[in-house]
């Protein structure tokens, strides 16, 4: 008999807590990974860079337990129907996973837990992909905080010496199930074809965190690590990079809090998806403007930061926080269409998506979300270029007609744009 490992979003072998917990016990594991047919059938892109870079990793990982005398067994389809599958083609004991706090795929853990516990098979989860999740971290009287300074406060409080723990997966290997390499089926198997983005590399930029403080703020200069795409996959470990940041620079380390609190957030709130955190901004009405999206989603407002912000993300699958945040403002004030529109754009191009800081950083830029900026205060999308892209180097970068007469003319007034917003915001909220 065999204990399964699934992986899902912990696609790395060293320093992983769940398979660690599974190696520990007495019956050989074998690896398994499922590209999940109803995520998949999901997205509009062939060419979808997420789907190119999880075949990338399945790959890698698959010849690294390969080096290891085991192998990954890859499936394909409706995680529940794979499961029928797999208990057929083995003896399973138990099935040991990391926990996953989506909403949806806490809904898909649900029914596998009980589809194997009617097999009298175990389903046993481990926390691996943030450092305090659930309710770990909450205020002293058991509610989830929805500020993120004392959430800060609390998380760094609560930190134990084993927090930060590597485990050490490798000394176990010889408690993988040995086997033959399994085939691996291709892309095209699954109708998606590669992408052509480029992936950011999996190493610690120890420079870029060193100078973290003066560079995370300039998006012409990659002076943010890109490790974003990493951390939603779990191609490297939060233990180990949270444990660099604590030696090397605090102001990195709020930024993983961060991610952990939206966490947080959206396993308590799991309607955050679709509803406002503060239930009263969803009274706001919201501009139908079909032109003014596709202009945003072009980068063709007029507004160069704005424009150039959203080429990026449309070229490359990556846009820089600075600049994520001024984008977001001017849909959600200037245009005053809808957050929920500019969270599905991005999480259809971000190569980084991830559904609890995606919903988190749109929530807090509408105003209705955790920790929100107060509705009045609207970014000048003018003064922040002046602030952070004096001299245009990220604006010529992206938008190469800048300053000559193709670049389109502003498609709204600031000012007008402005007391708009703070007029519809005040009337939606009283
Ligand atoms: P670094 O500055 O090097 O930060 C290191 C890591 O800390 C990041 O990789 C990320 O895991 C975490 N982090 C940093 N800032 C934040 C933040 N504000 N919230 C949560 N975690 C953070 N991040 C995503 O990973 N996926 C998303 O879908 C996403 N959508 C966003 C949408 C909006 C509107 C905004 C304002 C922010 C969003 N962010 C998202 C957060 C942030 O912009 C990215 O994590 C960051 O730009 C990734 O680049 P980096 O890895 O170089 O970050």
């Amino acid at each position: 008999s065999v204990a399964l490992f699934w992986h899902r979003r912990d696609l790395r072998i060293h320093d992983n807590a769940g398979l660690f917990k599974a190696l520990s016990a007495d019956t050989p594991v074998q690896p398994v990974f499922i590209f999940d047919s109803s995520i998949l059938d999901k997205l509009e892109d062939k060419d979808d860079a997420r789907v190119s870079f999880i075949y990338r990793e399945i790959q890698r990982l698959k010849s690294e337990y390969e080096q290891l005398g085991a192998s990954l067994l890859v499936k394909y389809g409706d995680p529940l129907k794979v499961y029928e599958e797999l208990l057929q083609e083995f003896d399973v004991e138990a099935v040991f996973t990391n926990r996953d706090y989506e909403p949806y795929a806490r809904e898909r853990d649900k029914s596998i837990h009980q589809f194997l516990k009617k097999n009298d098979v175990d389903f046993i989860g481990a926390k691996d992909h943030v450092i305090f999740e659930k309710s770990e971290v909450v205020k002293d009287d058991g509610d989830p905080y929805l500020v993120y300074t004392p959430y800060s406060k609390k998380w760094k409080a609560a930190l134990q010496s084993d927090s930060f723990r590597a485990y050490d997966t490798l000394d176990l290997a010889e408690n993988l199930h040995q086997t033959k390499p399994f085939k691996l089926l291709e892309l095209s198997d699954m109708d998606f074809v590669p992408s052509t983005i480029e992936i950011p590399a999996r190493q610690f930029p120890e420079k870029i965190i060193d100078g973290y403080d003066e560079t995370r703020d300039i998006p012409s200069i990659q002076g943010t690590s890109r490790l974003s795409v990493h951390l939603r996959f779990g191609t490297i470990s939060i233990r180990a990079l949270a444990k660099f940041a604590q030696e090397h620079n605090e102001k990195y380390l709020n930024e993983l809090i961060w991610r952990d609190f939206y966490q947080m957030i959206l396993f308590h709130h799991p309607d955050s998806p679709d509803t406002a955190i503060k239930s009263k901004y969803d009274n706001i009405e919201w501009e139908h403007n079909e032109e003014h999206y596709d202009a945003w989603c072009e980068g063709k407002t007029g507004y160069p930061l704005v424009d150039a912000g959203m080429r990026e993300l449309n070229e490359t699958g990556f846009m820089h926080n600075r600049v994520r945040m001024v984008v977001a403002s001017f849909l959600t004030k200037h245009l005053l269409l809808d957050w929920r529109l500019g969270e599905r754009y991005f999480a259809r191009k971000l190569l980084d998506f991830e559904l609890a800081s995606n919903v988190g950083g749109w929530q807090w830029a509408s105003g209705s979300g955790c920790d929100a900026a107060p509705y009045f205060r609207i970014f000048n999308p003018e003064s922040q270029l002046e602030k952070y892209d004096k001299d245009l180097k990220y604006v010529k970068r992206w938008v190469p007609e800048y300053g000559t007469s193709s670049y389109p003319e502003p498609i709204v007034v600031h000012k007008e744009a402005r007391e708009r917003a703070l007029d519809r915001y005040k009337s939606g909220l009283n």
